[in-house]
């Protein structure tokens, strides 16, 4: 089953919440629709807490939910790797887990 969420990464407005090309440039995430696909069950991306926007300051969208703020993933075990944080000592996406937290 696919959901339709809101985009996380322009918290459904459908601009790019950065202005990065203009300022009436669509986002990138949903292409400006306010909305995105995330095939259930989906849980909150703890990579970037749900915001779509990468944590390490970069103005472009999660590297891990790709800036949907949420990820497929059928377990609820969280990943001993990262302790479910989804990131590994350098800031960067737990190996283990990809990122989610789960595994
Ligand atoms: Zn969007
Ligand atoms: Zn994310
Ligand atoms: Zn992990």
């Amino acid at each position: 089953m696919v959901k339709i969420i809101k985009c996380a990464f322009c918290s459904g407005t459908g601009n790019d919440p950065f202005d990065l090309l203009s300022p009436i440039s669509h986002c990138l995430v949903c292409n400006g629709t306010g909305k995105v696909e995330v095939e259930e069950p989906l849980k909150k991306c703890v990579f970037c807490s749900g915001t779509g926007k990468n944590p390490l300051g970069a103005r472009v969208s999660c590297i891990v939910c790709g800036g949907k703020g949420n990820n497929h993933c059928e377990s609820d075990t969280k990943c001993k790797h990262c302790k479910g944080t989804g990131k590994s000592s350098d800031g960067l996406p737990c190996t283990r887990c990809r990122g989610k937290g789960l595994i």
